[in-house]
């Protein structure tokens, strides 16, 4: 299996640290808002990146943060008048929801930076203690850049020529810095946000230091892939590798991956342009699985460009693979033959092929472009020798391979009852939430909608019960 790693500009073999087994940290979104079409990028390419190291046989521990205390949360916890966490908390509701929705599967553990700030505290210690970090007259901790000697082996920069930007950043209250590249890792309160006591002076943490020291805890100061969206190589992941490897003395990560962006007709998404999606705006329109399916018809490291053609698309060729399935399953329940005959058993091992081309393209650096078309590869393989004198053996066996190969890539062709399921439970939650903000207009809106889906709901003492009519 080979990965492309930022670190060193090429594809490497993946030899993990300890056989069998990966750690993976992934960074997660800052939760103000409900997450956009761009946020679930690096959710479904590295949720398919663990979906295939399983299949691979790899335990996997996977971990991804909810920044949960920031500029930007604190902004709108102000306008709304509530406390900043009642805003985080809010938004990793719906980004569970979302990432459900998508089929992406929680992490092994999803920490959250306000219940590691001892940690924080910790490690800043630790390196002030080392000397590569220093306290200015206001409490500001800064970490001493020029100091760790790898700065820049990530985004290969030269770190004299790093010196020029970073001067025209300099802001106001940071002219206490002895250099302007140093960064800062802790910064005094300010009226009205939330803080924290510490050796220094009440206040936050700096954004950075939050992955590395969730990253030491739950997985250990050496980790086999560390990833997120480009954006994140510099400054932050590069400012991680010096913190991390200052503190610990160790080899940080070992693979860094980076998801290419997502455009949106073929310009940046932003606020300003208006051009700006949330996937709870797209899942008014589509199932997310076709979503997942078209971030997942690019490779990661290839630009990808959103419209409303592509997504029409994109749920065109999900539904051929999703007919497959269905029309495998109409025969399984149908047909009279039961045992495979001997031409049918040789056309289920030509059939393999298709599984060794999906695994050749996912081991080259996960292309799950190329792995798709293994799929439909293997649709048209089906479509051709099958029909009604098919036995059940030979269809079931054609079954397995092609829900086994859609499953690695979360794509869910088969388990309509499953998915409907989670539709149900979704609305069943909107509903209580409605509730208890005593909207009983959009309350009784939902239990119509539940009804005409032969939902029928009942208020019990653990909780809302509900059943099929
Ligand atoms: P943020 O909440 O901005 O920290 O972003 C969370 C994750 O989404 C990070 O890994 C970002 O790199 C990634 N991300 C943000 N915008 C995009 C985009 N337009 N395309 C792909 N990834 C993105
Ligand atoms: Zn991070």
């Amino acid at each position: 299996m080979k990965i492309y790693n930022t670190l060193s500009g090429r594809k490497e073999e993946f030899v993990p640290i300890e056989e069998g087994k990966v750690r993976m940290y992934v960074c997660g979104p800052t939760v103000y808002n409900l997450i956009h079409i761009g946020n679930a990028r690096p959710m479904i390419v590295f949720d398919t990146v663990r979906r295939y190291m399983e299949h691979k046989g790899y335990q996997v521990n996977y971990v991804s943060n909810f920044t949960d205390v920031d500029d930007k949360i604190i902004k709108r916890a102000l306008e709304e008048g509530v406390d900043s966490s009642v805003i985080s908390e809010r938004y990793i509701d719906e980004c569970k929801k979302d990432m459900q929705m998508m089929n992406v599967r929680p992490a092994t553990t999803h920490p959250k930076a306000t219940e590691e700030i001892g940690g924080m505290i910790d490690m800043i210690k630790t390196l002030i203690d080392k000397g590569y970090a220093y306290a200015a007259a206001d409490g500001t901790v800064y970490f001493r850049t020029r100091k760790f000697k790898g700065y820049g082996k990530l985004s290969h920069k030269n770190i004299d020529d790093l010196q020029g930007g970073m001067r025209a950043l300099l802001v106001s209250g940071e002219d206490q810095k002895e250099d302007p590249l140093d960064f800062v890792l802790w910064k005094p309160k300010k009226e009205g946000e939330p803080f924290w006591e510490s050796p220094w002076c009440d206040g936050r943490p700096g954004w950075h230091i939050e992955c590395s020291v969730m990253s030491k805890k739950y997985l250990g100061d050496e980790i086999d892939i560390h990833a997120g969206g480009e954006d994140l190589v510099f400054p932050h992941h590069e400012n991680e590798i010096a913190q991390s490897e200052a503190a610990n003395g160790k080899q940080f990560s070992r693979y860094w991956m980076h998801n290419a962006f997502l455009n949106i007709d073929n310009k940046k998404m932003s606020k300003s342009l208006g051009n700006f999606k949330t996937v709870r705006d797209i899942s008014e329109n589509y199932d997310l699985q076709v979503l997942r399916f078209f971030m997942l018809s690019a490779h990661y490291r290839s630009p990808l460009n959103f419209s409303a053609d592509l997504m029409e698309a994109a749920k065109n060729s999900l539904d051929r693979i999703v007919t497959c399935a269905s029309n495998l399953k109409y025969g399984i329940d149908h047909v009279q033959a039961e045992n495979a005959t001997e031409a049918e058993q040789q056309l289920l091992q030509e059939a393999e092929k298709f599984t060794e081309q999906f695994d050749a393209a996912m081991d080259d650096d996960f292309n799950t472009a190329d792995a798709i078309t293994a799929i439909f590869d293997l649709v048209k393989f089906i479509n051709t020798n099958t029909n009604e004198e098919s036995s059940r053996a030979f269809l079931t066996g054609l079954r397995d391979q092609l829900v086994m190969l859609s499953d690695i890539c979360g794509l869910i062709v088969e388990k309509e009852e499953e998915s409907l399921d989670a539709q149900v439970e979704a609305l069943i939650e909107e509903r209580q939430s409605a509730r208890k903000n005593k909207d009983f207009a959009r309350a009784d809106e939902i239990r119509d909608q539940l009804t005409q889906m032969g939902i029928v709901l009942e208020d019990t003492r653990e909780g809302v019960k509900w059943h099929r009519q």
